[in-house]
């Protein structure tokens, strides 16, 4: 899951630290950032993990160490993503998919837009809430999509304009400039469907969710 050490005195590749600060994260400890540098905010996550599961608090993470087992072992808590900052919304974006929404944020702000994103990935818990109270119309979806070991890799996302969100001035101005511009990048956009969903864009076609579940570890 990591291929070094990370924390205080660990080799801190990027693509490890990434996975630490989610793990973290994932049982309700915030890392600070979700950008692959370690900083103190990290480490004194790390420390207070180390404390939680009572091992001896060196601020480090190794591979095949036990913090690293506990961690994995631990249920997740993850809070509801709406409300986290745009720069880990996308952090949490299949890689992928990421490069498509950041080009296509940049398109919409050249037009004059103000995008955000409201839900990148989620957890299964929060689409579950979602189900149940209508707003969604499936149990698993793309915005759930993960890594094999339940790191958020969503493969959707639904964009607003910042001024307005749903409740736009003028017959859809950005959700048509959305959908516009996101077609163009090759994605799916939901206000093409016949439920439609004015907000969601998607890196894959509704037909492979199947596979997107089983690529989740979610067979
Ligand atoms: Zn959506």
């Amino acid at each position: 899951m990591i291929e070094a050490s990370v924390g205080q005195d660990g080799d801190n590749r990027a693509a490890d630290v990434r996975t630490v600060q989610w793990l973290v994260l994932r049982i309700g400890i915030e890392p600070g950032g979700i950008d692959g540098i370690v900083g103190p905010r990290l480490i004194a996550a790390i420390r207070s993990v180390q404390e939680r599961f009572g091992i001896e608090p060196d601020g480090r993470i190794d591979p095949g160490g036990a913090t690293l087992a506990r961690l994995r072992a631990a249920p997740a808590r993850w809070a509801d993503s709406s409300d986290w900052p745009e720069a880990r919304k996308l952090a949490s974006l299949h890689p992928q998919f990421r490069r498509q929404v950041v080009t296509l944020i940049d398109r919409l702000r050249d037009d004059g837009f103000r995008p955000v994103i409201v839900y990148g990935w989620r957890s299964v818990a929060v689409q579950e809430r979602l189900f149940r109270a209508g707003t969604s119309k499936v149990t698993f979806s793309f915005h759930n999509a993960q890594t094999p070991d339940g790191l958020p890799a969503a493969w959707a996302a639904d964009l607003v304009d910042e001024r307005w969100y749903w409740r736009e001035p003028d017959a859809h101005v950005f959700f048509r400039a959305l959908g516009k511009a996101a077609k163009a990048q090759g994605l799916v956009w939901g206000g093409d469907w016949k439920f439609r969903d004015w907000a969601h864009v998607q890196g894959r076609r509704n037909a492979e969710l199947a596979a997107v579940r089983r690529e989740s570890g979610l067979s």
